[in-house]
């Protein structure tokens, strides 16, 4: 149980405009907030938040309350599954005064896991920095890109060496546990031995919306014999790929202050775009575009601008996705690029 001295930390520090900030576009009136209900359909705001009372009010459907309403409401939640979410939110360390083995088992279990990512997070990026292999090859590859170290900072861009089991070493080293490393798919079982996942590739780490790791993406950039280009972190309780938008922690403040999104198709297409001054982008990861990933973006804005490459394969995806955000009522622009052409060097 949630002791009464987190739960009174959680009411002193929660702001009721953030909170639903994160699931609704919010525009400043005077005193209050304004935005489009989520709780039904409308095209003009009648969805209030006053920061003063915190509380929120519909005036189209007479929805009403206070953050852990919304929670409630909003994402389904019970009540004690709203206050662990606005616990994390604000970084408050939740005091249990007791609670049952399973559900300690399995916040142990993802606390691990998010520990394993940060690791090897900061082992890939290591790696792109400090090594021959990382510099004259991984790091290079991104500067021909044009991205300036900051962006690969913020992007917490990394590099696999090829070799068989450096990172598993490491990590052992390090005391990590094997069948969490495994579960979370950095190694894996190859003839008998374990190897790294990722080997001889540049790698794209992939954050939640709260910006921890949860997953990675590595690109190989000598083209093997039946490798595919790009391979990624399995589905794990911390990454459900259908619900992860490449980009969009570092893209939800400028996408509520532009109040548009653009998709785009890869990686790549959203660290050009930051390049070029363009922070408001996502893409999809590792999957075509998801009827959660559309309603993740409307979280945000609903305007959502597709930017895709103009050849078949693009154009194909683009109207797929098209027609996943007019399902989910967003207001929809198309913009297909003649082909050889990147997003970056149309904007
Ligand atoms: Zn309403």
């Amino acid at each position: 149980m949630i002791s009464a001295r987190t739960i009174q930390e959680i009411n002193d520090v929660t702001r009721i405009e953030e909170v639903i900030g994160d699931f609704v576009s919010l525009k400043k009136r005077g005193k209050s907030y304004l935005g489009l209900c989520p709780f039904h359909n409308e095209r003009t705001p009648s969805f209030n938040v006053t920061p003063s009372k915190n509380l929120f009010k519909c005036f189209g459907c007479g929805k009403a309350g206070d953050s852990i309403t919304f929670l409630r409401e909003h994402e389904n939640f019970n009540y004690v599954e709203a206050l662990r979410w606005l616990a994390h939110r604000y970084n408050i360390k939740i005091e249990e005064t007791e609670e049952n083995a399973e559900e300690r088992e399995r916040k142990q279990t993802e606390e691990g896991l998010y520990v394993i990512t940060g690791f090897a997070q900061q082992y890939y990026s290591k790696q792109l920095f400090d090594t021959d292999e990382g510099k004259s090859i991984g790091l290079q590859y991104f500067h021909e890109r044009g991205y300036r170290d900051n962006l690969i900072e913020k992007f917490q861009l990394g590099f696999a060496q090829d070799r068989a089991d450096d990172f598993f070493n490491e990590a052992k080293v390090n005391g990590y546990n094997e069948d969490l490393l495994r579960e979370v798919g950095l190694i894996k079982d190859q003839r008998g031995k374990t190897v790294d996942f990722f080997r001889g590739r540049v790698i794209f780490t992939i954050h939640n919306l709260s910006g921890k790791v949860v997953a990675f993406a590595g690109r190989y950039l000598k083209k093997q014999e039946g490798a595919p280009k790009y391979i990624n972190s399995p589905q794990t309780t911390i990454y459900d790929k259908s619900r992860t938008l490449y980009g969009l922690f570092q893209a939800r403040n400028a996408i509520r202050n532009h109040d548009e999104c653009f998709l785009v198709e890869g990686y790549t297409d959203v660290i050009s775009m930051h390049q070029a001054g363009i922070e408001n982008v996502v893409a999809s990861s590792g999957t075509s575009l998801t009827q959660e990933q559309a309603r993740l973006m409307k979280r945000f804005t609903p305007n959502i601008t597709i930017l895709y490459d103009g050849d078949f394969a693009g154009v194909k995806a683009a109207l797929r996705g098209m027609n996943i955000l007019l399902d989910e009522d967003l207001n929809v622009r198309l913009v297909l690029l003649p082909e050889g052409e990147d997003p970056d060097s149309y904007v």
